[in-house]
């Protein structure tokens, strides 16, 4: 063997190098967590550039995340040098905007369409529903939306949901799908379910173009195969094409044989069953692909026996999985450290302590340390301790850059300026800020551009011309007004300008940065929005620059051009991809993830956002019935079940010391809340855990119920950290501030982050004073009406 491949196969066991050099059929590497699937792939992908002779540009793989792409990458090029830049590594998402991109005269779109993300899809939902007369009360935006996904996933046209649709919800998200598509085709759009979708069915429809693809690509890759849906599924199909060369007449020009297929994936590890992930695909795997050869994994590299052990208890629990033990040379390592806090702040404190002491001990870094919780508003009891210990942290997911407000507005006038059909953002920024369009006047041209069958965009300009009936010649003038600056604006994409110029025209010339600055004098909230939009700034600018470094390296096909604003938005889309849960939010950061590794930070995350990751300290908060598993999935088996594996994956998350918490009592509508136990705990083997401080017993703790006195004096041997708090003045006391603000002024629209529902949208609001009362959609917590007087604990964003 020469040097070079001892070097890739040497450092890995024997089923491993098994998977890296099989050549041939189809492969599927099915492995629990940690036993090096991931690095196999990586590996296999180095193995085939160097010792089998492939080209780069002829091999794809998929990750779950961009972050795995990068790092995936970043891996195979340390092996084999620049060369790997020409392979695609992407998301099932990217590389399909890639693919779509390129063929988008095939499929009768405009190069430069526009992707909707969730928010971008919600919204043009409610004008659809609003449109059809749906009550938003028995149909919310949300639910359309969800079922509407779902359709997709499933690759079901608008025409097949409407045949099939069998009850009055299922007809009604059916005229729904059909509306809306047909304003995503005008609006020269696509979602993100789309993006899968239409590269099928182009797949399926153009037998030449499916044909190039597969001569082109004769290696696909797949990670975490668990979670891919049916959409995905054919997907891989179609681009690995072993079903379609059968059919092939012999005498025809028979197309290249099937690609080769790899997948690897861990049927323990689906957790993405509410996007309509299915664990089928891998379990069917031998099924679906005949000639497969499955090669299975069981030594772990990552975590110590002890971690092992309480993840083999809870995940053996679930019914109907194929039973595999994971063990590992690497001893038992320390006992998991289970703590119960009297609340959620003092569960913040023992974790800051802990992490402190830890650190102060020389043994780790701030950034050996995650703390996972299952929902992002669990986030902010840590963020607030964090921040008073002068801990640097990272928060992954939860409100994130590109969710504001104002850098969603800023993008929208990018977005128009890329794509004047864009009607999701061109009805965004119509009165952001308020220029004189009012509702009146937007449905005015809305009507108008129905009636006439044009886009938004053309009626828009006849209303500024004046040909819109109704409209006054106020409103006219303010239109008029609005069209002249986006042309203006225009102007300077034409001539080639800089995007961060662009950006900063817009934010001058629409008169954006001046209201907020006239405001941010009274609102501190206004003064970080400034803040936002300079850091957008910043984002442009650096952009063009890699954008001209990466200009003479990247095979650009599909793409658009290098630096320019097609490309700017595209990936700014991508980096703040619309995968986000209903309430965990996986939120794949890709940027934010990177810089907790290099700097030293605690990151912050929720379990989903945490797959595929590894950290020698893990913090698994909130192990509590009805916080984790979650309240909806106690009386619900099959999601008992994926919360099950949701476990599973935050044990193995860890690679040398595991800490699992609970608290007594839980704030939720500012009412304190008593959860028993997680499940999860119980099914622990006691002999791996030590308990740090335990639930006090009815008789020790005497009558005044749970408190830090009554129970401190049980242990001493991990106080230290507590010790350490205590000395800088700090107690587990809860953080009010936040909590206490009077009734709040909210306005349909607005966002607020809730203590227990999270993230959410006001959709109505009521009465005043102490009769203050706001209907606000959160998502899947469901739509609820609030009393906005006292203690709510909401924050408006
Ligand atoms: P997950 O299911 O969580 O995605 P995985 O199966 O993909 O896990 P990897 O992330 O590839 O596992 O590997 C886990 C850890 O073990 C990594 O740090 C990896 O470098 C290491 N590892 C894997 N195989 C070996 C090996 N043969 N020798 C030494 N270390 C290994
Ligand atoms: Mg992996």
């Amino acid at each position: 063997r020469n040097p070079a491949s001892a070097a890739l196969l040497d450092d890995l066991n024997r089923e491993q190098r098994a998977a890296v050099t099989h050549a041939g059929g189809p492969l599927l590497v099915v492995a629990g967590a940690g036993s090096g699937k991931t690095r196999v792939l990586t590996r296999r992908i180095a193995y085939l550039l160097g010792e089998r002779g492939v080209a780069p540009g002829q091999i794809m793989a998929i990750t779950f995340t961009n972050k795995a792409a990068a790092e995936m990458k970043d891996r195979v090029a340390e092996l084999v040098g620049a060369r790997a830049r020409a392979m695609w590594v992407s998301t099932f998402h990217s590389m399909c905007v890639r693919v779509l991109r390129r063929e988008a005269k095939t499929v009768g779109l405009g190069s430069n369409f526009s992707i909707y993300d969730a928010d971008d899809t919600r919204r043009l939902v409610t004008i659809v529903a609003r449109d059809l007369d749906l009550d938003p009360k028995r149909y919310p935006a949300r639910t359309l939306a969800m079922h509407m996904s779902n359709l997709k996933n499933e690759l079901s046209t608008p025409v097949e949901a409407t045949e099939r649709a069998g009850n009055d919800l299922e007809r009604r998200v059916a005229e729904v799908y059909t509306a809306y598509q047909r304003r995503l085709e005008q609006a020269n759009a696509l979602d993100f379910d789309d993006l899968i979708m239409r590269t099928v069915e182009m797949l399926q429809t153009y037998p030449d173009v499916a044909e190039y693809y597969r001569r082109r690509f004769r290696h696909v890759l797949v990670d975490e195969y668990q979670d891919t849906n049916h959409a995905q599924y054919t997907l891989v199909r179609e681009l690995v094409g072993g079903a379609a060369t059968a059919e092939a007449a012999p005498e025809a020009n028979a197309g290249p044989g099937p690609a080769e297929l790899c997948v690897v994936g861990d049927a323990d590890q689906s957790i993405y069953a509410f996007r309509g992930a299915t664990i089928r695909n891998i379990v069917e795997f031998e099924r679906d692909y005949p000639q497969a050869k499955t090669i299975l994994l069981e030594q772990n590299y990552r975590s110590t026996q002890t971690i092992l052990s309480a993840a083999n208890a809870v995940i053996s629990r679930n019914a109907d999985r194929r039973d595999k033990r994971l063990w590992t040379e690497s001893g038992e390592g320390e006992p998991i450290v289970g703590y119960v806090a009297d609340n959620e702040h003092d569960e913040a404190a023992f974790v800051a302590g802990e992490i402190d002491a830890l650190c102060d001990s020389g043994q780790y870094g701030y950034s050996d340390f995650a703390v996972f919780y299952r929902t992002n508003n669990q986030s902010r009891v840590f963020e607030e301790i964090f921040i008073r210990l002068g801990l640097p942290y990272r928060v992954i997911g939860g409100m994130r850059f590109y969710e504001r407000r104002e850098v969603r507005d800023a993008l929208a006038y990018l977005r128009v300026l890329a794509n004047p059909e864009d009607t999701v953002s061109l009805r965004r920024i119509l009165n952001v800020p308020k220029r004189g369009i009012g509702d009146r006047a937007e449905a005015c041209v809305a009507t108008y551009a129905e009636r006439e069958r044009i886009t938004f965009a053309e009626a828009l300009r006849a209303g500024a011309r004046g040909e819109v009936d109704l409209l006054n010649s106020r409103s006219v003038k303010c239109l008029a007004a609005f069209v002249e600056l986006l042309d203006s604006l225009h102007e300077l994409v034409e001539r080639g300008d800089e995007i961060a110029e662009i950006l900063e025209a817009v934010l001058d010339r629409t008169g954006y940065r001046a209201e907020l600055e006239a405001k941010a004098h009274d609102d501190p909230q206004d003064a970080s929005r400034l803040d936002n939009l300079t850091e957008l700034v910043t984002v442009a600018r650096e952009f063009t620059e890699d954008a001209a470094t990466l200009q003479t390296l990247e095979e650009d096909e599909g793409a658009p051009e290098p630096g320019s604003l097609e490309a700017f938005l595209e990936r700014v889309s991508l980096v703040a991809d619309a995968d986000s849960l209903p309430d965990a939010d996986d939120g794949e950061d890709a940027d934010e993830a990177e810089q907790a590794e290099g700097t030293g930070m605690v990151t912050l995350m929720t379990v989903h956002t945490a797959k595929g990751l590894e950290y020698p300290v893990v913090f698994g908060t909130g192990w509590e019935d009805g916080v984790f598993p979650h309240m909806r999935a106690l009386s619900e088996p099959a999601e008992l079940a994926e919360e099950r594996r949701l476990a599973y994956v935050a044990i193995t998350r860890a690679r040398q010391r595991l800490y699992l918490s609970r608290a007594l009592m839980r704030s939720a509508w500012g009412q304190p809340m008593a959860n028993p136990a997680s499940r999860f705990l119980d099914e622990i083997p006691d002999a791996v855990v030590q308990w740090r401080r335990e639930e006090p017993s009815p008789r020790g703790a005497g009558s005044s119920g749970p408190s830090v006195a009554s129970t401190w004096g049980r242990r001493t041997g991990g106080d230290s950290a507590q010790a350490g708090l205590a000395a800088r003045g700090m107690r587990s006391t809860p953080f009010k501030g936040w909590q206490e603000t009077p009734a709040m002024a909210l306005q349909p629209g607005d966002r607020v982050n809730h203590d227990k529902y999270g993230l959410g949208t006001v959709v109505t609001t009521e009465g005043t004073g102490a009769r203050a009362t706001a209907t606000i959609d959160f998502g899947s917590s469901g739509t609820l009406r609030l009393m906005l007087i006292g203690s709510v604990p909401m924050v408006k964003l």
